[in-house]
């Protein structure tokens, strides 16, 4: 017969393993502006839940400065139409131009519900939303640059990101806060929930779900020069690719101009926005010979390799980091009160990271990685498919920059991550809403918690082993060097083998760190595991484009290849063995032209 404290502690055991098991309708992963406006439509109708491994403000999302572009013709005429059109001109004709139009017109209504949650915009001298250029803005189908972005200061995504939150609290959308999604659960072809690791305590829980939208944001830590947060490690659609799902054009990865030389950290387009100059060594404003129309607001694949020309013809300018040259971006004709006023962040990077102050000097600057067009591929209500023949997976949706809706093709427009958030981030709240409505749980087994235990002890218990980090910088420098700007075969090629070798040495990885509570370490190999993937796709795609299109620029393929090339790619991974397919590009009102600006 049990005692009676042995009776005890097996009920408190029992207890406490129900803490760890939950169930709501719909779940959201990531508190970014995606996850939040979805959580915030989504609750309205359905038992709603946001996890992230964040607290939600300090999401990716918050770092936005430049602004959330809209035709909202506060300070000239707009329309969303030239919005919608330069958007499929600057995705290079790779955008679902159905998708591009949903995008355009719905900005502008979603701009002022931000307005109306709260949000402080600057204003123009009769109170309306001020509106600033960004590159690839045009009036009339790209006659001259527009003033479309909305903004306030350079703090846009900050306050974004505290608007939705406090509507989420306000509403009482459930947090769980700090909690690393470490696996998904599929039922066949349905979704069943998800797992997740719990800092504070490292206890494994169990969600379950009708319906789960990941929301979790980029994955450029994958490259060494990078505008990202240490969290952009693409944990969704890496999860999504281990369960079979297929992720869409992953070739194509942004390179922002405006990198912080030799740091990566990101000083926003809207330096140009107000009238900054790139400029090379002569200090020559080198755009007058790139892009004659917009210069310095080009889009920004093409002045990302303007920069990379200049430097590779010698106009660079040396610096002492040995990586590159750079070139200079300058600002000191705007005057103080500007700077000051519209810009404040970016005159404090300057001043903290390089002891500059931008109304005084110029800025140093280089190509930095910054937003991934491809991901998970979804319909325009955030369905994700399962092929590119019309085939959905039922439950799961995806939104914000790990998905791919396509409004962005081979290339995006400043401005237009902000509104592709919160426009289809809204959509699929609405939809998931929906459809958890007549939809059943589906059945999640028991015993995956206790798998992903095992797997987690198995981890601790290995002993000496490779070390993460090294794996992970390996891995960085070899993709800032040979899947870049510019990109060839040769190198890529070179890039591929040594990301199959390092992830052959993953396998045998150490950690270093065997306590249960806020075990970093162990999160931070977890998420090596997520790039590292994520890398070896993304070179394998690059590889198989043999064309150049918008962000992908290949040396041995230089021109656009319309007649072979004008599709997504969709790409699975099993094991090390890559499959392609392909999706049709939705091409309903511009025909594809050459890109001239
Ligand atoms: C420096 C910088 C400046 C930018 N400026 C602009 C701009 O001015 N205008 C513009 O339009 N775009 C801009 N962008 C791009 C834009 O900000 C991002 O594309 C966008 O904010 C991404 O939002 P998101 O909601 O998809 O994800 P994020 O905001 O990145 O949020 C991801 C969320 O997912 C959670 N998460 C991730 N993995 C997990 C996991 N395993 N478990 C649980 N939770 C997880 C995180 O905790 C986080 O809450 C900028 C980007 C950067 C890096």
């Amino acid at each position: 017969m049990l005692t009676k404290t042995a009776d005890a502690s097996r009920v408190e055991a029992f207890l406490r393993r129900l803490t760890l098991i939950h169930e709501y309708e719909v779940i959201i992963i990531g508190a970014g502006g995606a996850g939040l406006y979805a959580a915030l439509e989504a609750s309205k109708k359905a038992k709603t839940a946001v996890l992230s491994k964040l607290y939600p403000i300090r999401s990716h999302t918050g770092a936005a400065q430049g602004g959330i572009s809209a035709a909202l013709g506060n300070v000239e005429e707009d329309k969303p139409e030239w919005h919608a059109f330069d958007t499929v001109k600057g995705g290079d004709y790779l955008v679902d131009q159905k998708a591009a139009s949903i995008l355009a017109e719905t900005a502008v209504q979603a701009v002022y519900d931000l307005e109306n949650r709260g949000l402080p915009f600057n204003r123009t001298p009769e109170g309306l939303i001020d509106q600033r250029r960004f590159g690839g803005h045009t009036r009339n189908f790209g006659e001259a640059p527009v003033r479309r972005a909305c903004y306030a200061a350079d703090r846009t995504g900050h306050m974004i990101l505290q608007t939705l939150y406090q509507q989420c609290i306000k509403n009482q959308v459930s947090f769980f806060n700090e909690f690393q999604v470490v696996d998904l659960v599929f039922d066949q072809k349905k979704c069943g929930g998800i797992l997740a690791l719990e800092l504070a305590t490292g206890e494994v829980h169990t969600f379950k779900a009708k319906a789960i939208l990941f929301a979790t944001g980029g994955f450029g830590r994958m490259f060494r020069i990078t505008s990202n947060a240490y969290a952009n490690t693409g944990d969704g659609p890496a999860l999504c690719l281990r369960k079979g799902v297929p992720l869409e054009d992953l070739e194509f990865f942004q390179f922002h101009p405006t990198g912080i030389y030799g740091m990566g950290i990101l000083i926003t387009e809207g330096v140009r926005g107000e009238g900054g100059i790139l400029r090379n060594q002569d200090g020559d404003r080198f755009m007058e010979k790139y892009a004659p129309k917009l210069l310095d607001l080009a889009p920004r694949d093409m002045v990302a390799r303007a920069i990379m020309k200049e430097i590779r013809r010698g106009k660079g300018i040396k610096g002492d980091r040995s990586i590159d040259d750079f070139v200079h971006l300058d600002a000191t004709h705007l005057g103080k009160d500007v700077i000051e006023e519209k810009l404040p962040e970016i005159a404090d990077f300057s001043r903290t990271y390089l002891g500059i102050d931008p109304a005084e000097k110029p800025i140093p600057v280089q190509p930095t990685a910054h937003y991934a067009m491809g991901g998970i591929p979804t319909d325009q209500n955030g369905k994700v498919a399962a092929d590119g023949k019309g085939s959905f997976y039922e439950g799961l949706y995806a939104a914000g920059e790990c998905a791919c809706v396509s409004v962005h093709g081979a290339n995006r427009l400043g401005t237009n991550s902000l509104v592709d958030l919160i426009v289809f981030g809204k959509r699929a709240g609405i939809e998931m809403a929906e459809f958890v409505k007549d939809a059943d749980f589906a059945d999640f087994p028991k015993k995956r918690a206790k798998q992903i235990e095992a797997q987690i002890e198995k981890l601790k218990q290995r002993g000496k082993g490779a070390c993460p980090e090294e794996i992970r910088l390996k891995l960085q420098k070899t993709m800032t060097q040979n899947a870049g700007v510019f990109r060839n075969g040769k190198h890529m090629e070179k890039a591929l083998a040594l990301i199959q070798d390092l992830r052959e040495d993953y396998k045998k990885v150490q950690l270093q760190d065997d306590s249960k509570p806020f075990n970093t370490h162990l999160l931070e190999i977890l998420e090596l595991g997520n790039l590292l993937d994520l890398a070896y796709l993304s070179v394998s795609c690059a590889l198989e484009r043999k064309e150049s299109r918008g962000a992908h620029a290949r040396e041995d393929h230089p021109e656009r290849d319309d007649e072979n090339w004008l599709k997504h790619t969709l790409s699975w991974l099993k094991d090390d063995r890559v499959s392609f397919g392909a999706k049709s590009v939705d091409i309903d009102k511009w025909k594809p032209k050459p890109r001239v600006y």
